[in-house]
């Protein structure tokens, strides 16, 4: 009977469970996690914290699924691997052998290295239980700073704006999300949060937290202003956790480097998850997916690899749709390019390939309610981004996803005056008849 160890019990971590109890009913399946709250939803986080939704529906699994995958799961953290003697060591259960080990370790938010960081009422948005602190602080906090770019940042705000927090948002640089958005679309962002009561202060950093009897009491910014509040909450990146694999002398970069088969540099070791910086086949890079539906594909492509298949990992064009500052938004494939000052590293819910910014030419449109840019290559669309109506984002998605050739619309496209929206319409209703 083949031993598969899982570490991880993220989105990954359980698609590969999934995956391999279907392929073999009699398969010894381990799964450890160091997370006390088991498998839930992240993304999901962000509405419980604005209480959208009550905390029990960031559960998937009911009893009688959990019973069906028929797991070991422990609860503990893996401390020691062994590539050679096919063995780790968890704490504080001891060593486990393996024939074939799923690295689903995920990514953990960057620290913010300013004086006072260790602070009571510093917080974060990764875990449960950091949802779960912020809302305790916000019973007795009237004041916030947020810091960080990207998704985070903006469902820090939203949730402590639901809580009546009045926020104060320091942005390193001239404007949200540099490296994702547009200027148009930023100042879109921008002004919905001012309409919101969010104060922003560009060109402003955190010099030090100050406190009182171990709690945040005022930020000082790098502008010499001094903000009093309860709560400082930051979203300025994540980080592989890839310890294990270094210590144990597997290949690393940004991530546990893998194979197209997600293989990593062991033998019967895989990687999968925000943990893998995996190879693309069709760019011939490394790349790293902060992303819930790559996650749970790779998850199951790299369990069909455990089991003795050879199953590549085609990775799909990068989709997320979100909600930022009260407006929708789909982001698809290639969208932006450079550094954003906010973020030290990818953040958490996007994509490497978003930062990309290959040969294309941009053309956006924007009405009172909606906003469209798109990446024009020569013969195909790269990448999408659609805000507020989101009628074109699935004729989007589908054109970008299957590469449909562009060239009977292509001028019409790069029209200064074209209406991008209703030339994509039209051209996907007869894509499809
Ligand atoms: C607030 C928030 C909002 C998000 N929004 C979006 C979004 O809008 N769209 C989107 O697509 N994605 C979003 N994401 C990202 C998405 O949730 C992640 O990409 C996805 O959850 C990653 O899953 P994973 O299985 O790779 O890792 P994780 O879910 O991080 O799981 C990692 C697991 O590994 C375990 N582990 C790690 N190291 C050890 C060890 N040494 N020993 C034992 N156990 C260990 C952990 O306990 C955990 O169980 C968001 C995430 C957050 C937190």
């Amino acid at each position: 009977m083949t031993r598969y160890i899982i570490i991880g019990m993220g989105v990954a971590g359980i698609s590969a469970a999934e995956t391999l109890r279907t392929l073999d009913q009699s398969a010894e399946i381990a799964m450890i996690s160091d997370e006390p709250h088991g498998y839930y939803s992240r993304p999901g986080l962000a509405y419980s914290l604005n209480a959208e939704i009550p905390e029990k529906y960031l559960y998937p699994f009911s009893e009688k699924d959990w019973k069906a995958l028929d797991l070991r799961c422990m609860t503990g953290r893996v401390t020691h691997l062994d590539p050679l003697a096919h063995q780790i060591e968890v704490d504080p259960s001891g060593p486990l052998k393996y024939d074939r080990l799923l690295l689903a370790t995920g990514a953990n938010a960057v620290p913010l290295n300013v004086p006072g960081k260790d602070l009571k009422g510093v917080v974060k948005l990764d875990h449960l239980e950091d949802e779960r602190q912020i809302l305790s602080l916000c019973r007795h906090a009237k004041t916030a700073v947020v810091v960080g770019g990207g998704v985070i940042a903006l469902e820090l705000i939203e949730g402590l704006i639901a809580h009546k927090i009045k926020v104060h948002y320091l942005l390193r640089g001239d404007r949200y999300w540099t490296n994702v958005l547009d200027e148009a679309e930023s100042r879109l962002i921008e002004n919905r949060l001012v309409h919101d009561g969010v104060v922003l202060h560009f060109r402003t950093e955190i010099a030090q937290i100050q406190g009182r009897r171990g709690r945040v009491s005022a930020v000082q910014t790098t502008q010499g202003e001094v903000i009093p509040c309860r709560l400082v909450a930051v979203g300025v990146g994540v980080k592989p956790r890839m310890q294990l694999a270094q210590q144990a002398g597997l290949k690393t970069e940004r991530g546990i480097l893998t194979d197209e088969f997600l293989q990593t540099s062991a033998a019967d070791i895989f990687a999968a998850g925000d943990v893998a910086q995996i190879f693309d086949l069709t760019t011939k890079h490394a790349l790293i997916d902060n992303l819930w539906h790559p996650g749970r594909e790779q998850g199951r492509i790299a369990a069909l690899n455990m089991a003795g298949q050879r199953q590549p990992y085609y990775r799909s064009v990068a989709v997320n749709v979100l909600r930022l500052a009260g407006i929708m938004i789909t982001i698809i494939g290639a969208v932006g390019s450079g550094r954003d000052e906010d973020l030290v590293s990818v953040a958490r819910g996007s994509s490497e390939t978003w930062l990309q910014l290959p040969n294309t030419i941009a053309m956006e449109n924007s009405g009172e309610l909606s906003h469209v840019r798109l990446m024009v290559g020569e013969r195909t669309l790269l990448g999408a981004l659609v805000m507020g109506d989101q009628k074109l984002s699935l004729p989007l998605q589908e054109l970008i996803a299957t590469q449909t050739d562009i060239t009977p619309i292509r001028s019409q496209l790069l029209q200064p005056d074209a209406s991008l929206g209703q030339v994509v319409m039209d051209f996907w209703s007869r894509t499809k008849n």
